[in-house]
This record gives structure tokens, C-alpha cells and sequence, in this order.
């Protein structure tokens, strides 16, 4: 007597790396890894808690969804693409890792990056250590003073909200508030090219940790706050310094 067919009943659940996969454009490569290690070789998180971006490829290939979802690994990548560029086949791990920490429960991501994320909402010059607009502006005058005695520098500006400047710049703001004479270098550059610029008093701060928190919609929320300003003000290009 002839067996019977075995019949799959039940849809296969959609694996991490398909959902990934489905935002990804080409989907991200991720069904192209040859197991190379080029990206481990140059990657400068490897080895940190045993990181290794070849073994994430790997996990999302083999369905190790629960194990991508929780190891650490997540948050040692700076997101730096070195991997993308040294990898062969393109495989776009960083979109990956992206993703696993988006996986994560927000609370429970990182206290130091969701601080600095939090921080950053919680003022409109979006600066990830909570600097308001008038201490920035207190900074920049106070070092722009200092820097007028020098000779060369008397006439030097370092203005902020100048309407119709032709870039708007951008700043870390562990600069402003940690190592204000760091703030003179980029502004002497400008000052000797003749440049037309200006900081805004929102949206300076150039730092996003909500990017590298993985929250969608604060980062969203951190760039528009930059970009709308120096629409605003009319400004021609972003120079972005980070
Ligand atoms: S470099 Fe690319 S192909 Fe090689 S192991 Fe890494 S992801 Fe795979
Ligand atoms: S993006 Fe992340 S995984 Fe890729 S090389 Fe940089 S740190 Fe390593």
C-alpha cells in the first residue's frame, strides 16, 4: 500500500532574516554571504564580547532568531559599513544589526546611548547632553572673543541664525560644552576660505544617538529639527561634521 503524502499543514513562520530581508533594498544581500571573513578581518568591533560579523550573517542565515534578538553583539558595531565595502558579495550587515536592535525593547537598549537619545529630544538644539540654545550661544561668543586677539582673527564671526548663509554647520556638542577652544580650528578654516556660514540655534547639535539607539521616529524627529532650521534660514548646504 502506498504511504501517505506528508502534508505541511502548518506556514512556515517568517524568519528574522526574511523580515529584515523585505526592508531591505535587494534585500540587503543577506542570502549572498560566502563565508569569507573579510568583514570580521577589517570590522573593529570583532572580538569585543566575542563579536563577529561573519557569525551574525551566519546566525540570520541558520534561523538563530531568538539568539540574534539577544545577544549583545547588537551594540558593539559602530555602524562605520567598512564591512559592506570590504564584503565581496555587498552583504549589508550593518542594516542587520540595525535591525536586531530595533528588536530590542527600547528600556532595555543601552543606558548610555538611550540617555544621550533623550537628552537630545528633550531640547529643540537636539544636543545629545541637553545644551540649551543660550548656553550654546553663550559658548560661541565667549570663545569667538578670545579668539578676535589673535592677530589675523580680529574681524572673525561665528554667527548664528545669519539669515541667507550660504552653509549651515553643524557641531558635536561635546565641543561647545567639554573642549570649547576645539570649536576654533573649523571656525579659523572658514574664516581663511572666505565662507559664508552660519550655526543655527536649533538643530545645531550634530551628534544622533537616536540613530544609533535604532528609534526611527526620534531620529527622524533629531534631523528634521536640522534640516527645517537651515531651511528656514535659507542656508544653501549642510555641512554635516560628524
Ligand atoms: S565579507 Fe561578505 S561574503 Fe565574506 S563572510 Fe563577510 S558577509 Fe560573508
Ligand atoms: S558596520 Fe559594524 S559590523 Fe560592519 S565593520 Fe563596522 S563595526 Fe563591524
Amino acid at each position: 500500500m502506498a504511504e501517505e503524502p506528508l502534508v505541511i499543514k502548518k506556514k512556515k513562520e517568517k524568519s528574522f532574516k526574511d523580515i529584515v530581508m523585505e526592508k531591505l533594498p535587494d534585500g540587503g544581500n543577506l542570502n549572498a554571504c560566502l563565508t569569507c571573513g573579510t568583514c570580521a578581518a577589517g570590522c573593529p568591533a570583532t572580538g569585543l564580547h566575542g563579536m563577529d560579523p561573519r557569525k551574525i550573517v551566519r546566525m540570520a542565515a541558520l534561523g538563530m532568531d531568538e539568539e540574534l534578538k539577544q545577544t549583545p553583539w547588537a551594540w558593539m558595531c559602530s555602524m562605520c559599513t567598512r564591512c559592506v565595502h570590504a564584503c565581496p558579495m555587498n552583504v549589508n550587515i550593518p542594516q542587520l544589526i540595525f535591525n536586531m536592535r530595533a528588536s530590542w525593547p527600547r528600556d532595555q537598549r543601552p543606558r548610555g546611548i538611550l540617555r544621550s537619545c533623550d537628552a537630545a529630544l528633550s531640547t529643540d538644539t537636539c544636543s545629545a547632553m541637553g545644551t540649551r540654545e543660550e548656553d550654546f550661544e553663550f559658548i560661541v561668543n565667549d570663545v569667538l572673543e578670545v579668539i578676535r586677539e589673535q592677530p589675523g582673527f580680529e574681524d572673525m564671526q561665528a554667527p548664528i541664525d545669519k539669515e541667507g548663509a550660504y552653509f549651515f554647520l553643524n557641531q558635536n556638542s561635546r565641543e561647545p560644552v567639554n573642549e570649547p577652544e576645539e570649536l576654533g580650528p573649523l571656525w579659523k578654516i572658514l574664516h581663511m576660505v572666505g565662507a559664508d556660514w552660519t550655526y543655527g540655534s536649533k538643530g545645531w547639535a550634530a551628534e544622533n544617538y537616536c540613530m544609533f539607539l535604532a528609534d526611527d521616529d526620534a531620529w527622524k524627529h533629531i534631523t528634521e529639527m536640522s534640516i527645517r532650521k537651515a531651511e528656514e534660514l535659507g542656508c544653501k548646504v549642510f555641512l554635516n561634521t560628524e
